[in-house]
């Protein structure tokens, strides 16, 4: 049930749905010869949010790596009401680090100020503790296993988890050694044979066992395995739907196995989104969601530097100040970052980290000329002692006033996996929300709902999918604004405008 509802006669609450009718304001600019004439523009939406909370299952592709057993391991700590000893005290299972489990919304005003309540209590949500988790991995590890091999979570806590995951193993995945590092091929002792075509069948088979056996109502599936090199994108091959399916069909080299998860996801009708950069999402597969009517999203988990550089730049470029050079240096002593060491795999995280300011930059045309972006240059080292725990150098170097200069440098040492483990359940209950939001435009007789792109998935990804010719977003409190003002709406409320004016009479 809701923990609250919005008494306006735009809401209306049935015994299934949330129903909100809600103008959307925006602001429409026509360029003039001599400035711009805008107007104001307002469009009446009506949204339907189903209330009823469904039974989901989380397939993670990559499900032994270390986010894959993190994630599990730490979701079933969380359900169990786990506590263990460290050096430090005893500590306790939780959700820090996820947006929507633990970061809060205001709500409006009470009697002592603001009010605020977990996002998650916007609108209802799926639990983490109640999803149910299944997955494939070319490695054939226990969860157990796998949980000891990643070195992220504390002994203590893992031996109380040992009897529970030790029974979880991964079912055999895709292997193409010319897509990952060719360092990963002593892991891959669990795959599947067969051609393309064959392998695709035996993973939309496993998606519908694990379904059946759970009595699940729907299943997300997310690549969290190894980042591949990025794909061919030819005509012919991957550009359509249907020469996609028959490039898989006819055992095509140049069709990746991510590229063959998310065909198969979306041909059982659940929602795909791509945690590596890769570019898995190529226009085949936008085209086979676009036509089964799912979900895809990516790309790459947006977890620290990325996310720290999309609200350092933020705040750089709207204070006014010209972020002329950016330098990002990582080690780390992952399995990830072994991966990663080989060229083909860098470039695709390389690309990925790329274009994370190009919005902010764009958006100043004082401070840059058209075209104009700072020197970005990002570096990735394998250095194994370091395991999962992440370093992560940056110098950002801005012009001032008058010509001066302003060097920021950061250093952040964080286990990575800990960082992208809570994207992994945000990503997925944001999607499965969204699948239960329809809209209507005034107008409209049908409801529809959004774009098969999920755009709205942004803030948890370093570089977003976004529909065709639509902006793509980098900004992280842009990004965050956008989810939480698109469910305000849905129960009917404006988004929230800071402006205090009741606090400003004289
Ligand atoms: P990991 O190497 O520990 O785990 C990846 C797992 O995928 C391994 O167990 C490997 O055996 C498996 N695998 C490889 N190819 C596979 C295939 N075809 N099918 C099934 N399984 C396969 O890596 P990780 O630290 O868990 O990261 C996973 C991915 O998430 C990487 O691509 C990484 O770049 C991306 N990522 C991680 C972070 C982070 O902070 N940890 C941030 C952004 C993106």
């Amino acid at each position: 049930m809701e923990t609250f509802t919005v008494q306006s006669p735009n809401v209306l609450y049935t015994k299934d749905f949330i129903e909100s009718k809600y103008n959307y304001e925006t602001t429409k600019v026509v360029p003039k010869k001599c400035g711009y004439e805008v107007r104001p523009v307002e469009t009446e939406y009506t949204f339907r949010t189903e209330r009823q909370v469904p039974k989901v299952g989380c397939m993670l592709v990559g499900w032994g790596g270390n986010n894959g057993c993190t994630i599990t391991a730490a979701v079933l700590a969380n359900k169990m009401g786990l506590s263990w000893e460290t050096k430090h005290g005893v500590k306790k299972a939780n959700y820090v680090g996820s947006l929507i489990q633990s970061s809060t919304v205001c709500l409006g005003t009470g009697p002592e100020g603001d009010v605020y309540i977990p996002l998650r209590d916007l609108l209802p949500m799926v639990h983490p503790n109640d999803i149910v988790f299944d997955g494939w991995d070319i490695s054939s590890m226990s969860l157990a296993d796998a949980c000891e091999r990643a070195q992220v979570l504390d002994c203590g806590l893992q031996r109380q988890l040992r009897p529970h995951l030790e029974n979880l193993k991964p079912r055999r995945s895709i292997y193409c050694p010319d897509f990952i590092a060719a360092n990963q091929v002593d892991r891959a002792d669990n795959v599947l044979s067969g051609t393309k075509q064959e392998m695709m069948e035996q993973i939309r088979m496993d998606i519908r066992d694990f379904k059946k056996k759970n009595s699940l109502d729907k299943v997300i599936v997310l690549w969290t395995a190894n980042t591949e090199r990025f794909c061919d994108q030819t005509k012919g091959l991957n550009d359509t739907a249907d020469n996609l399916l028959q490039s898989i069909a006819c055992n095509e080299h140049e069709v990746s196995p991510s590229t063959i998860f998310a065909v198969a996801s979306i041909l059982e009708k659940c929602s795909y989104i791509n945690g590596s950069p890769q570019n898995t999402n190529v226009p085949g597969v936008v085209d086979l969601a676009k036509q089964h009517g799912v979900f895809i999203g990516g790309d790459d988990f947006k977890s620290g530097q990325t996310k720290m550089k999309s609200v350092l730049v933020d705040f750089l470029v709207s204070a006014g100040l010209k972020p002329v050079s950016i330098v990002s240096y990582n080690h780390l002593g992952n399995n990830d970052g072994k991966n990663l060491s080989a060229p083909k795999q860098f470039r695709s995280k390389e690309i990925s980290k790329s274009n994370v300011v190009d919005d902010m930059v764009e958006s100043n045309n004082i401070l840059y000329e058209k075209g104009e972006k700072p020197d970005h240059c990002v570096v990735i080292k394998y250095v194994p002692y370091v395991g999962d725990s992440k370093r992560a150098m940056d110098e950002y170097t801005s012009e001032i006033f008058m010509h001066g200069l302003n060097t920021i440098v950061l250093h952040n040492t964080c286990e990575d996996s800990l960082l992208a483990a809570p994207i992994i359940l945000d990503l997925v209950i944001l999607c499965e929300i969204c699948e239960r939001i329809k809209f209507k435009v005034a107008g409209d007789h049908e409801f529809q709902s959004f774009h098969p792109v999920l755009s709205l998935l942004s803030y948890l990804l370093k570089a977003p999918l976004v529909p065709e010719g639509t902006p793509v977003v980098n900004a992280l409190f842009k990004q965050r604004n956008c989810i939480e003002n698109i469910f305000r709406a849905c129960v009917g409320l404006k988004p929230q405008n800071h402006m205090s004016l009741e606090h400003k009479h004289s």
